[in-house]
């Protein structure tokens, strides 16, 4: 690599609070424009902000999971710019003692050519006000306000990352961090997640060279994209002899490429100054208590736990702790699963399966998102116990399946539905030999075709017969015979 990169990420999250951050309007997304707004977010003067301390605790709460510390005193600044979403012409931000303090996070992760394995420092995380939107029509600019005054967390990373894939993995496992959390809802489509990527390269060992901001990047994949274009625009300008310059970009998602918006940069000077109708934040340890109660494991850890504990692959285990909901359901269901006699891994291996494939597909078919695994009529429990009973071989892993099925559509236990329908599973051998018997009396010419074949014939043909008239008993019994015995009394049956 003839130059070195540099990426620090600017990511800005909604915070799920009901109410804005310095008034009591409605927080939420997709209502009718303007009808979440007071005096106060809309900015009249002389109105007074008041701290929504349920912001401040989730804030502090995504800083501690970033190992950063919370100052003794944390304040409010006002930042000073003009802007039409925004009418105060200053927003209420943090500068010189934001929430969260130096900070680290150890990314881990599949890349293009191997593991990507890094510790990535976070400057700061600092809690602010979000501005309202701007809708530009053909002829006119609308504005909604709903937005304005939103908490709006900002966590800034130092620039230790040096890919594009590096930065799109911080920004996956920080929203998933989010949403264990239950701080944010990480939707990157709707902006609750927003990421600016600044990107610099240079020849090793000279340091930092001179970014260049890149804005409008709603997915990770776009982050990475992005990141991915400009380092190769600006090696291309480095090559030619020519400078990059300090700016602002825009990913064009349509092209697939980034364009200049602004340079400027160089001497901002938003005129901080603190805010003098807010007084300083100094968290007690009511407030430091209840931060830390609220904190959750992390996903990445609790991924290699799973793996370590329940013996999971990497890629089970990734993708059963995307949504905590799945993985607290996991869990519940190995512990129930043991607590019925099955051994830990086979449990959790069997869950796995089933959580993976079938389950899945259910969700999907019927359209419920992991995070309503709460409410889920195929409890931990009912998992747990089918799971027991197919291991038993008190059912058949297919009609298991039908199982599934049926105490979903009927919300009852596993064990009744089987009984219900007679799904228990045939394993009485003499009961079997029995069926065997009324199968080989149906299929003679089979059966005595097979039989000439046994003294070395074509033992692709034998193969054949044998699954047939396996095949046949299995389904005289509708599937109920225990397929285990039902080979060996065929071929009991077959000797002469
Ligand atoms: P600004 O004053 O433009 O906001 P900051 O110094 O606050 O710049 O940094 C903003 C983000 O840009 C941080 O994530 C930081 O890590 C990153 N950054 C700063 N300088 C560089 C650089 N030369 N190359 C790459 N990233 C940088
Ligand atoms: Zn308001
Ligand atoms: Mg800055």
């Amino acid at each position: 690599m003839k130059y070195q990169s540099f990426i620090g990420l600017e990511v800005h999250i909604h915070l799920l609070t009901k109410t804005k951050v310095f008034c009591g309007c409605r927080s939420a997304f997709g209502d009718e424009p303007n009808t979440n707004v007071c005096p106060v977010c809309m900015g009249y003067p002389g109105v007074l902000p008041a701290l929504n301390i349920e912001a401040m605790r989730m804030g502090c709460m995504v800083a501690k999971s970033l190992n950063c510390s919370i100052p003794e005193k944390t304040w409010f600044e006002r930042k000073q710019y003009f802007y039409p979403d925004m009418t105060k012409n200053y927003q209420i931000s943090q500068f010189a003692s934001p929430l969260g303090q130096k900070g680290w996070v150890d990314i881990e992760g599949k890349g293009r050519e191997g593991v990507i394995k890094k510790r990535v420092r976070i400057t700061e995380c600092h809690l602010e006000e979000d501005a309202g939107k701007m809708i530009h029509t053909g002829t006119a600019s609308l504005l909604d306000y709903n937005r304005a005054g939103v908490s709006l967390l900002e966590i800034v990373t130092e620039p230790d990352m040096e890919t594009g894939e590096e930065a799109e993995l911080f920004i996956q496992q920080l929203r998933r961090t989010v949403r264990y959390l239950g701080v944010c809802d990480g939707n990157m489509e709707e902006g609750s997640l927003r990421a600016d990527a600044n990107v610099s390269i240079n020849l090793p060992g000279k340091g930092l060279g001179k970014k260049v901001e890149i804005k409008n990047l709603n997915s990770s994949r776009f982050v990475r994209l992005g990141l991915e274009y400009e380092i190769v625009r600006q090696g291309e300008l480095l090559d030619a002899g020519k400078e990059v310059t300090q700016e602002t970009r825009l990913w064009n998602e349509n092209r697939d490429e980034t364009a200049i918006m602004r340079t400027k940069e160089n001497a901002k000077d938003y005129r901080f100054f603190p805010e003098p109708d807010l007084p300083v934040f100094t968290p007690d340890a009511a407030f430091l208590k209840s931060v830390e109660e609220a904190l959750t494991e992390l996903p990445l850890k609790r991924q290699r736990r799973f793996e370590a504990d329940y013996g999971l692959t990497e890629e089970q285990a990734d993708l059963i702790c995307e949504e905590k909901a799945q993985a607290d359901y996991f869990e519940a269901a190995v512990k129930q699963a043991r607590s019925q006699g099955l051994e830990n891994t086979d449990a959790a291996g069997r869950i796995a399966n089933w959580l993976l494939t079938d389950i899945k597909h259910i969700l999907h078919r019927d359209g419920i998102s992991a995070s309503e695994f709460g409410s889920f009529k195929l409890t931990p429990q009912r998992l747990a116990s089918l799971l027991v009973l197919i291991a038993k071989g008190t059912v058949s892993s297919k009609n298991g399946k039908q199982t599934l099925e049926a105490v979903l559509a009927e919300d009852k236990d596993p064990a009744d539905i089987i009984k219900e329908r007679g799904w228990e599973q045939i394993v009485d051998p003499a009961k079997i030999a029995g069926i065997v018997q009324t199968v080989f009396a149906a299929e003679q010419v089979t059966v005595e075709e097979l039989r000439s074949l046994l003294s070395g014939g074509n033992p692709k043909r034998a193969n054949t017969l044998r699954a047939y008239l396996v095949g046949k008993a299995l389904a005289a019994t509708g599937g109920r015979a225990d397929p285990k015995i039902v080979g060996p009394q065929v071929e009991k049956l077959l000797q002469p």
